[in-house]
């Protein structure tokens, strides 16, 4: 545990010019010793809590995510995983009677301040589900949807942009001439780069996957995988998956939750090798989960 000033403020996601007050509280960062206090954490939570009516779904999460790493999020069915993935770009607001307590920020802003402009948040903090969800539209409009939306409506702008996210997403090879196809006529794994090319086109800050392999063959995760790798240089990724052999191969920093609570965060090497509690050693060992 060390505590860390607050990451400074950036105004994109909230409709007004103004400062945010912050208090800065004990945090816990993958490793105290090592951690450079000069950067700034992307995502931070500080005693953030979900609740769905009466059940919690994550309780007094503490936690500084830091950029252009990939930080995976693991633990068995049920401790939170999902929801505190979901709560970064609001995304459980859509459940009727949830509720938040505690302070989660994106790039220094409290994002479950009332002022949060949730189209620009979700820009800047882009999702990847488990099941790949194109939309049923061209190839091409499903990448242009985003910047359409912030309001690019020249052509050959639009193109260019399609163009570098399909590169960036590995698809462009297989899709280049095909550009005005249905994206549901893509195979499984084609359709999830599909998807992460259109959560790229709004150039974001922060990529959420939600098991973004589990529903697909080992080549296609393989695929994936390379992906991750390539887009860490550039983004800052939180994967949540159930595949512990998947975060030790893709991630740098690993975030064990059980029963809604942060139970342990460090460099993935150390998680998965050194653990420092009974109860991660427990499941990364298979005694429970
Ligand atoms: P995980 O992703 O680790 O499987 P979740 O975040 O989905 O865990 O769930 C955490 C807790 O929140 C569980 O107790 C779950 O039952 C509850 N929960 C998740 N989604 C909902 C929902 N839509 N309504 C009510 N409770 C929910």
């Amino acid at each position: 545990m060390t505590k860390l000033s607050t990451p400074a403020a950036s105004s994109h996601l909230f409709d007004f010019k103004g400062t945010i007050e912050s208090k800065s509280k004990t945090v816990t960062t993958p490793n105290p010793e090592q951690t450079d206090i000069c950067e700034c954490s992307v995502v931070s939570a500080k005693d953030f809590s979900f609740y769905y009516g009466k059940t919690t779904g994550v309780k007094n999460i503490s936690m500084e995510i830091f950029p252009c790493r990939v930080t995976a999020i693991i633990g068995p069915s049920g401790c939170g995983k999902s929801t505190f993935l979901r709560s970064i770009n609001r995304m459980n607001d859509l459940i009727p009677a949830t509720r938040a307590t505690g302070i989660l920020e994106v790039n220094g802003q409290n994002i479950y301040d009332k002022r949060t402009n949730l189209v620009n948040l979700r820009q800047q903090v882009g999702m990847v589900f488990q099941k790949p969800n194109p939309f049923a539209k061209s190839i091409f409009d499903n990448v242009a949807y985003g910047p359409r939306l912030q309001g690019i409506r020249n052509r050959t702008k639009l193109e260019g942009l399609v163009e570098e996210c399909l590169k960036s997403s590995a698809l462009w090879d297989e899709v280049k001439d095909n550009l005005d196809k249905s994206a549901l006529a893509l195979s499984g794994g084609q359709q999830q780069r599909l998807c992460i090319a259109r959560a790229l086109a709004t150039n974001p800050r922060v990529l959420l996957m939600d098991e973004p392999c589990s529903a697909l063959d080992p080549l296609a995760t393989a695929r994936i995988e390379d992906l991750i790798e390539q887009l860490k240089t550039q983004y800052t990724i939180i994967i949540v998956t159930h595949n512990m052999q998947q975060a030790a191969r893709v991630s740098e920093h690993a975030a064990f939750f059980c029963l809604g609570e942060l139970i342990e965060y460090d460099l993935t090497p150390k998680l998965f090798t050194n653990p420092s509690h009974k109860q991660t050693e427990d499941y990364i060992t298979g005694r429970f989960g």
